[in-house]
């Protein structure tokens, strides 16, 4: 991307060791991290680290670690199964009304905790032509489909022109009704939310966008004035946060992190449990603790304020709220998730079920 804000980006271990974030004598072990998944932290993001605390919640969400090398048994490369349920390239489709569009693979940053992280990285791809055209027919062949979720990578790494041109075909498809945008982009790389941008995406169809953001202090100046921008062109903003041990797992990170939103005019929207992707166990939080962090923000919120926790079951059977009308305890006391055509999965999953053909996800979703 010829953007000065991504030219600076910390993109391997010399670099992390140089910015002081990162100890020499872990230099090799983290390039055996780096060989397998993309690294990359923005000068908005690097700017946001206090190199001197060990335990920074910012830098732990982007600054590899030796442990991703180790996968645990539930871990598992795609963990709610994008890949099987993808009709045709850059298409995921799981509910009838709603499908995902991912244009391309790159992000401003690689979070350590990525689900999709066995896929996404710099060289990752962008749709060639033929394939974007073979995914928009996919779409305009199906009049059930009501939404297009675009996510990627990340959609707002495309140029003005290529976003305008995607958006554009999606206007042209009378059965969509609205369209959606997940983005990391105003938080990890506010620079790129310029008017040109923001431009680009005016159009006729109920556009929302969905940022990803774990940290009140991801919501620093520059972010702030990028999410305005969006707000000024009258683009309702929805959070996503992921709950991540180290990071944002206290009353009082969650709290401030819903207000920080709130107050830049994002709807906090869901609090994700953690999906199973590989090498990312450092981050885990159990159930009963998460569900007692989402308890204690009730009472002390708006109720605007307060996300829904969310679990993704894995193996892809959807988005179901984490707490007791959709995940119980089974007769052996290990954890159900009900999807939401009603059937009922191990949580966390075992790998041996994983790969039981069995176990495929519903396709009940498929238009
Ligand atoms: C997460 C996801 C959606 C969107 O679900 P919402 O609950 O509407 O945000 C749609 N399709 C797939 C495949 C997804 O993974
Ligand atoms: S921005 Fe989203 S898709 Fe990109 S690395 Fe982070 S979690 Fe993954």
């Amino acid at each position: 991307m010829p953007d000065g804000t991504l030219i600076r980006t910390i993109r391997d271990i010399p670099g992390l060791i140089a910015a002081g974030l990162v100890r020499a004598g872990e230099g090799a072990a983290l390039e055996q991290v780096a060989a397998r998944y993309a690294i990359a932290l923005t000068p908005a993001v690097t700017a946001l680290i206090d190199p001197s605390d060990p335990a920074d919640p910012i830098a732990a969400q982007y600054v590899p670690h030796p442990d991703e090398r180790i996968t645990a048994p539930d871990e598992h490369p795609d963990p709610i199964a994008d890949l099987a349920l993808s009709p045709v390239k850059g298409i995921v489709h799981r509910y009838p009304d709603r499908v995902l569009l991912k244009p391309l693979l790159a992000c401003p940053v690689y979070c350590r905790f990525c689900f999709r992280r066995e896929q996404v990285g710099p060289d990752g791809g962008v749709l060639s032509e033929t394939e974007l055209a073979a995914a928009l027919a996919y779409i305009a062949a199906r009049p059930a489909i009501r939404e297009v979720i675009l996510t990627g990578g990340d959609p707002l790494m495309l140029s003005p022109r290529r976003l305008r041109g995607i958006l554009a075909a999606l206007e042209a498809i009378p059965h969509l009704e609205s369209l959606r945008i997940h983005t990391r982009v105003p938080v990890a790389a506010p620079s790129l939310v310029t008017e040109a941008l923001v431009a680009a995406l005016a159009t006729r169809k109920a556009l929302w966008v969905a940022v990803h953001v774990n940290h009140a202090r991801e919501l620093a100046a520059a972010a702030r004035a990028a999410l305005a921008r969006l707000v000024a062109r009258g683009i309702p903003l929805l959070s996503q946060s992921v709950l991540l041990a180290g990071v944002n797992d206290s009353e009082a990170a969650l709290e401030a992190l819903c207000r920080a939103l709130i107050a830049a005019r994002v709807k906090p929207h869901y609090l994700h449990m953690l999906d199973f992707a590989p090498g990312t166990a450092r981050f885990r939080v159990e159930v009963a603790r998460a569900r007692a962090l989402h308890r204690s923000l009730r009472g002390r919120l708006p109720g605007h304020a307060i996300p829904t926790l969310i679990l993704d079951i894995p193996g892809g059977h959807g988005k179901v709220p984490a707490g007791e009308s959709h995940l119980a305890r089974g007769p052996d006391g290990s954890w159900r998730a009900r999807d939401p055509w009603g059937d009922d999965h191990a949580y966390p999953p075992d790998r041996l079920r994983a790969q039981d053909a069995s176990s495929a996800p519903s396709r009940r979703g498929r238009g």
